[in-house]
């Protein structure tokens, strides 16, 4: 269903954005396209005449009849006005060759047809949107945003820290279900552990909120309302991992690897399935080959332990990753991370020689006999897709023995908006890869009396410039 600007499309799309949230089945998906359309008649491929305005189109998919979707949506989504004849019955795949602005096809065999003559109208690219630097009231109105967020975030988590020391139980609702599946699971992984038996913690082990909680580094997910781990393994071992991968295949039980703990939506380690928690905290290793320029790194690193083993060996060698030190390998290799030599050497993944990972069946590849295409894929694809990472060989970079580092704060009250606006393009006029200039913004308080209260605090942005430079002050400042 389309409607224009003068049809209400304004107060429709408006409502759109929160029909899903009002308890709309499963089986319902609204999608919505906004684009320009030409009312007018009669402008001949002229344009004059044209009259263009906004046109939102609304393409529902109901996985049932036609009368129960008329239901719901005169329940949910009234303004939108679906009636009888504005919906048709067909088979899914039909369905599907009506997507994509091919309504006019009357036939499936649309979608064998990779050369169809379909309009090409797509001109935009991902990219495109942030060539153009965001104009100057564009930056006033995130910093509202930010500050206001900010003030909702503080409140949030004084509401969650009180709660960190509860306890959540796993199944509580039948103690001896869990008891049953936690013997069965440790029997199993007992028996292909060659070694000796992982360390393992249960929701009763006293330390078990405590290994959970270690490197968990968004503090929403340390309520107790987030799902927990059956159990949480820490191995040290790859035998003990490749037990664990099989024995939780064979009792239906979903893994989630932690490598740092870093990851923003916590899927290292919580899930809504039951679930077992490999935690890599003990597999920290880091051979530093110096003479090939490379090193064996454990996934369970930090960018930090990586940075001063290689330092240990060589001043003059380095590695591109992240800036914090505290992000675990695993999980910033596989994902693409990157750090502050981004411009002069690329992703941390782009240095990656070789990798050794447990697939599903428990067994332990590497490059050689993982193949090409996998081996791609965990560099910047994810590896959790495809595996438990066990370690990484990565190529080192040279560094000068002595490079320019600086990192300057401005806020609001100093220009942060105009030096930000600039700091968009500068990079254009910059000759040298040698230069990166990170960018964080955040709130600060300015004022000095608020003893702790929040009383006549002064919030204001703040825009840190961190610059690194590859290369002697002279060079530099030129
Ligand atoms: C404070 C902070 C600073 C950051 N700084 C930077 C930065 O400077 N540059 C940058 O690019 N990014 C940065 N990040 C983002 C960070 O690189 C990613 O969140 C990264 O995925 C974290 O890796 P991790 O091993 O610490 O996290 P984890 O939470 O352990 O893992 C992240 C994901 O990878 C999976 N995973 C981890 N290890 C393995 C493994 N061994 N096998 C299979 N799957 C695994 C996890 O299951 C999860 O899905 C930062 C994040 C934070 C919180």
């Amino acid at each position: 269903m389309a409607k224009t600007l003068e049809q209400d499309a304004t107060k429709l799309v408006h409502k759109w954005q929160s029909v899903a949230s009002y308890g709309v089945p499963d089986e319902l998906s609204i999608a919505l396209h906004v684009g320009v359309v030409d009312t007018g008649n009669n402008n001949n491929g002229t344009g004059i005449g044209s009259r263009r305005t906004i046109q939102a189109t609304f393409t529902t998919l109901f996985l049932g009849p036609a009368a129960q979707l008329l239901q719901v949506m005169e329940k949910k989504f009234p303004e939108l006005g679906m009636k009888q004849e504005d919906c048709k019955e067909m088979r899914w795949v039909e369905s599907t060759s009506k997507n994509c602005r091919i309504s006019r096809w009357n036939t499936v065999d649309i979608l064998l047809n990779r050369w169809s003559s379909l309009p090409k109208t797509t001109f935009k690219a991902k990219s495109d949107f942030v060539t153009r630097p965001i104009p100057k009231v564009g930056l006033e109105g995130i910093w509202k945003r930010i500050v206001y967020q900010s003030r909702s975030r503080a409140r949030r988590r004084s509401a969650i820290i009180p709660e960190l020391a509860a306890r959540h139980c796993i199944d509580s609702s039948s103690p001896s279900k869990a008891l049953a599946q936690q013997h069965n699971f440790l029997q199993c992984v007992a028996s292909h552990s060659n070694q000796s038996m992982p360390q393992l913690y249960v929701p009763k082990s006293p330390s078990f909120l405590s290994v959970l909680q270690s490197s968990i580094y968004n503090l929403r997910f340390t309520s107790p309302a987030t799902p927990k781990p059956l159990f949480i393994i820490t191995p040290n071992h790859e035998s003990q991992i490749r037990a664990v991968v099989v024995c939780s295949k064979k009792h239906g039980l979903k893994i989630t690897v932690r490598s740092g703990g870093h990851d923003f939506e916590g899927l290292s380690y919580r899930a809504n399935v039951p679930f077992v928690l490999i935690d890599l905290v003990n597999f920290r290793t880091i051979d530093v080959n110096i003479k090939d320029n490379s090193a064996w790194v454990q996934a369970g690193a930090t960018l930090g332990e990586v940075y001063y083993r290689i330092a240990e060996k060589s001043p003059v060698h380095g590695f591109p990753a992240g800036a914090c030190p505290t992000v675990g390998v695993g999980g910033h290799i596989s994902g693409g991370g990157f750090g502050l030599m981004v411009r002069k050497y690329g992703m941390a993944a782009d240095h990656v020689l070789d990798a050794r990972i447990i697939n599903v069946k428990g067994e332990i590849l590497d490059r050689k006999t993982m193949g090409e295409d996998l081996f791609w894929a965990i560099r910047g694809g994810g590896v959790t897709s495809f595996g438990v990472l066990l370690a990484w060989k990565i190529r080192l970079v040279p560094v000068p023995l002595l490079i320019l580092v600086s990192t300057m704060a401005k806020t609001l009250e100093q220009d942060a908006t105009k030096l930000v606006h600039k700091w968009q393009s500068s990079c254009k006029l910059w000759r040298s890869d040698e230069l990166s200039i990170a960018l964080h913004i955040g709130v600060v308080d300015t004022s000095n009396n608020n003893n702790g209260t929040g009383i006549r605090s002064r919030r204001t942005i703040q825009a840190t410039f961190t610059t690194l430079f590859l290369g002697p002050l002279r060079n530099f400042y030129k």
